[in-house]
């Protein structure tokens, strides 16, 4: 049974929203790649889990804690009866060695052994549950998401769960002694204390009058929506976009960059690249949103 469904982090939604509208340095590009890719991982292992999981476990997603002063990301928890099963999941592609406790993306690139990592996470999750105290045992496990994955001289641990053996995973978990209330109770426990997004992502520096302006295909991404009468078409892909439903995409994009901007039809066309007129971008913000204020002073909330 899902408890907490996983969420695009605002991170990768900011990210997403910059895209073609900035000029992305190599780190940018990279930091999007990882999160992009994170991001995959997660929501495909979160469908199968969903699809498969037997409703007398329960599985939580994507939790932010704090433990004192220290804060900690979890990927996923499933939780039986008797144990909390904490998932990092690794969406990582093509040919890794594993070599004296050291991981290396072939040819010689070397990466940060994800198994530190989750023995970090699962000290911490196991120490905030004796806080709260919550009596259940915590044990980790690695999933490797991506079919085309593969690890050389990887060692025989229970914590590696490669592609081909999610299914025997899963079976096991739904062979576990079913959740109760106490477990259900622990469950809300985590979702209560979950901090919601990370406070401080790095995030490349950017102001309204230099981004690009235009509005993002649904389809392709790019910002090469233009207007064809009542309709919107993208000039890169072709698709064809509901004006309403692009327009309120665009506000959303806009609203996640710029929080503090009061909404007005004005910026919302400057917004657009000028290709609706304010004409129609204020009757739809009169639609959807409740007007503050007269006459040109207006705005939206
Ligand atoms: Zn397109």
């Amino acid at each position: 049974m899902i408890i907490k469904p996983l969420e695009k982090s605002k991170e990768l939604r900011i990210y997403q929203a910059l895209q073609d509208r900035l000029p992305f340095s190599s780190q940018d590009k990279t930091t999007l790649q990882n999160l992009q890719q994170g991001y995959q991982g997660e929501t495909q292992l979160e469908s199968l889990l969903t699809e498969r999981l037997s409703p007398s476990v329960l599985l939580l997603n994507d939790l932010y804690l704090q433990l004192g002063t220290t804060t900690f990301q979890l990927d996923s928890l499933i939780i039986t009866g008797d144990t909390i099963f904490l998932l990092e999941v690794k969406h990582y592609a093509g040919n890794h060695k594993y070599e004296e406790k050291n991981w290396y993306k072939l040819p010689h690139q070397e990466i940060t052994n994800p198994l530190l990592q989750i023995q970090r996470s699962e000290s911490l999750l196991r120490r905030w549950l004796q806080t709260h105290h919550v009596h259940m045992q915590v044990e980790s496990r690695l999933v490797f998401t991506h079919p085309q994955f593969f690890l050389y001289q990887a060692p025989l641990l229970k914590q590696f769960i490669f592609s081909s053996q999610l299914s025997a995973f899963i079976k096991s978990m739904n062979r576990a002694a079913p959740a109760g209330k106490k477990e259900r109770e622990v469950a809300q426990q985590l979702v209560s204390a979950d901090l919601g997004d990370y406070p401080y992502p790095e995030l490349p520096a950017y102001s309204f009058t230099d981004l690009q302006k235009g509005i993002r295909c649904h389809s392709c991404g790019r910002l090469a929506l233009s207007s064809t009468g009542w309709n919107l078409t993208c000039s890169q892909c072709g698709a064809a976009d509901n004006m309403e439903e692009a327009l309120l995409r665009h506000i959303v994009e806009l609203q996640l960059l710029f929080p503090d901007d009061k909404l007005t039809s004005k910026l919302v066309y400057e917004w657009s690249g000028g290709i609706i007129s304010r004409k129609r971008i204020k009757r739809l913000l009169e639609k959807h949103f409740k007007p503050v204020g007269e006459h040109s002073w207006v705005y939206y909330i």
